[in-house]
């Protein structure tokens, strides 16, 4: 046990995610019952990286097809057009609409990508075993846990804009196939944090401290 910062699970210590309820489990048993909700109680999310890494790479794979494919078809009388994620912030570049077309570049384009690679960045360092930077690893995956909140408001900008343009006669505004992929990179990444156990990032650095005592004793 590591005498300046012990963990709950070097105690035996279980935090059950349903009531909060910190509880040892019954003698014998592994990974117990939470006594208070029965919520099934872990010392660490199950398979956190391995789940965290898959996601990722699902989120990747989709994130092209998000960006090659058209999001949106515009038919006019002249005919129709569609146009992907980026062509949609060029079309909507104007005196007016460019704080509108910062926002979809945002949350279309940069965060996405930002996300996964802040996630990949923590799954390969906890594996790796790094113990340097914790504090600002952890605050690394708040930050990606408080912006993953906001992912849904690229979906509100883009319905809204397909309103305003459907506002004008003769025109009408269908959604194209990256739409779908692009809503698949939102959902994964949000497993992706979903999946990833940020006391992992501790684990290694009290992992060491005990090696220390232990060589040191
Ligand atoms: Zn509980």
């Amino acid at each position: 046990m590591s005498a300046l910062n012990p963990t709950a699970m070097e105690q035996g210590l279980q935090t059950c995610h349903g009531c909060g309820l910190l509880s040892r489990p019954a003698a014998g048993a592994e990974e117990g019952r939470c006594p208070r909700c029965d919520e099934d109680l872990h010392f660490r999310k199950p398979g956190s990286l391995e789940k965290t890494l898959a996601y990722l790479i699902a989120a990747a794979v989709c994130y092209i097809p998000a960006n090659i494919l058209p999001v949106m078809t515009t038919t006019t009388a002249g005919g129709s057009e569609s146009d992907t994620i980026m062509q949609g912030v060029v079309l909507l570049w104007s005196p007016t609409g460019w704080p509108l077309s910062l926002i979809v570049l945002f949350a279309s384009i940069m965060i996405p990508s930002a996300k996964i690679l802040a996630l990949l960045y923590l799954v390969i360092t906890v594996k790796r075993g790094s113990i340097k930077n914790n504090a600002q690893r952890v605050r690394l995956y708040r930050t990606v846990e408080i912006i993953g909140r906001w992912s849904m408001v690229d979906v509100f900008v883009d319905t809204f804009t397909v309103a305003l343009i459907q506002l004008q006669p003769l025109m009408a505004v269908t959604p194209g196939p990256g739409l779908f992929f692009f809503a698949a990179v939102v959902v994964l990444t949000m497993l992706a944090v979903e999946s990833f156990d940020p006391r992992l990032i501790w684990d290694s650095a009290n992992a060491k401290e005990i090696q220390d005592e232990v060589q040191n004793a």
